[in-house]
């Protein structure tokens, strides 16, 4: 007798594109008549705006630090965010290269000699090469190669963020974040247009009238992670000392509120596992993709850092329509990395940064193909997850309610 296994989708199952019911779930699964006000906010999360959102960054094209195309993007950012009631600001610094133009590059391919990854995994499989593209020519959508034509300049940078601050602890706040720059000759959509988007989604929510949190959450988008994290680097060079503080005195007010732990997301939509045997990637999102949660072992906030990759997980394991967490111990090359000896710092993203985007899961990966249309709803939908994961772990984290 042949045993003939039946396929069962059991829940959310991508592959079918399902839409998920998140309202009626609300009630269904809360054991109360009062629904789970934190699966009511993660029902607001929804495939077609968050598209909508990496869809409008990339009118900016590869949004390259050092070009009007950036600051456009920056300015735009700002008013998106404050159309949903968040109330923004800048920090500004300045950005000079260093003389050697690799030198605080964000990306290349392991640690010379060791036989490890960045970050400090071991690569395993098959491997193609990776690198940042700087040919023009490359890109064959004539607009878009116009559009990322004006070379970077040095000198001034801004970066913006929001705050939703806390009704009870406005003094203490989780920092979400994603980086708007990009480069490559594309439209920087998946990096990092997917984690931009995502953090925008997330101010949008939590900054809806009725949502109520404990605690303060900041949403920051930052600029030049492309080129070191310098936008991170100078909001932590201006902003630590300040934290906690009250100012003005007695005012109730906190401009830099503690850094309780700060949430990075960057390249959230592309999980088509390792490349094949003949160099080439599954045109599929693979069935078991996940969204990947990593920490630093190597930093000396490991243990809390690990605590709160370890919180995100739960939350994505209740509260996730679609995709599964996996925690993983080596992140790296993203804005948390300035973070990570300071506070708890983790990273969400579609993979591994270290062994597997390092080994090329990614072919997108700064390159002129990093557009919106290479993207299907499969992969959407692997950053929405990420957005749940993110919504329902901090909303916990800070005492969301609803009123
Ligand atoms: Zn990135």
């Amino acid at each position: 007798m042949r045993s003939l296994a039946r396929v069962v989708c059991i829940v959310g199952c991508a592959a079918s594109a399902l839409v998920a019911a998140p309202t009626a779930q609300a009630f269904a699964q809360s054991g109360s008549d009062a629904p789970d006000p934190i699966r009511v906010m993660v029902g607001r999360l929804d495939l077609e705006k968050y598209k909508a959102t990496v869809k409008g960054l990339t009118q900016f094209g590869d949004r390259r630090q050092g070009t009007d195309r950036n600051r456009a993007a920056v300015d735009w950012i700002e008013a998106q965010l404050r159309s949903y009631g968040c109330p923004t600001e800048r920090v500004k610094y300045n950005y000079e290269p260093a003389p050697n133009p690799n030198a605080g590059r964000a990306g290349g391919s392991g640690r010379g000699g060791t036989g490890l990854a960045q970050g400090g995994g071991r690569p395993r499989g098959f491997r193609i090469p990776t690198g940042v593209n700087t040919d023009p020519m490359k890109q064959p959508d004539e607009k878009l190669r116009a559009l990322n034509m004006q070379p970077t300049t040095p000198g001034p940078r801004e970066l913006v963020f929001c705050t939703k601050v806390g009704s009870t602890h406005p003094e203490e706040m989780y920092i979400v974040s994603g980086h708007m720059d990009g480069h490559g000759w594309g439209e920087a959509a998946n990096d990092d247009g997917s984690g931009t988007a995502l953090v925008m989604e997330l101010a949008r929510i939590f900054s809806a009238p009725d949502v109520r949190t404990e605690r303060t959450i900041r949403f920051a988008l930052w600029n030049n992670e492309e080129t070191g994290s310098q936008g991170a680097r100078a909001y932590i060079a201006q902003r630590q000392a300040l934290q906690g503080k009250e100012d003005p005195p007695a005012s109730g007010r906190y401009p830099e509120p503690k850094w309780l732990g700060m949430i990075q997301h960057d390249m959230m939509m592309f999980d088509h596992g390792m490349p094949l045997p003949d160099g080439t990637i599954p045109r599929e999102q693979r069935p078991e993709a996940d969204v990947n949660i990593e920490f630093q072992v190597n930093s000396k906030m490991a243990g809390e850092s690990q605590k709160l990759a370890w919180a995100l997980e739960a939350a994505n394991e209740k509260y996730a329509t679609d995709y599964p967490a996996t925690v993983g111990s080596h992140m790296t090359n993203t804005d948390s990395g300035p973070f990570q000896d300071l506070i708890p710092a983790i990273s969400l993203r579609e993979n591994e940064r270290g062994v597997q985007i390092g080994n090329g899961w990614d072919p997108q990966w700064h390159q002129p193909t990093d557009v919106y249309a290479t993207y299907s709803d499969k992969d959407f939908r692997l950053g929405l997850n990420a957005a749940q994961t993110t919504l329902s772990g901090v909303a916990q984290l800070t005492g969301a309610a609803l009123k």
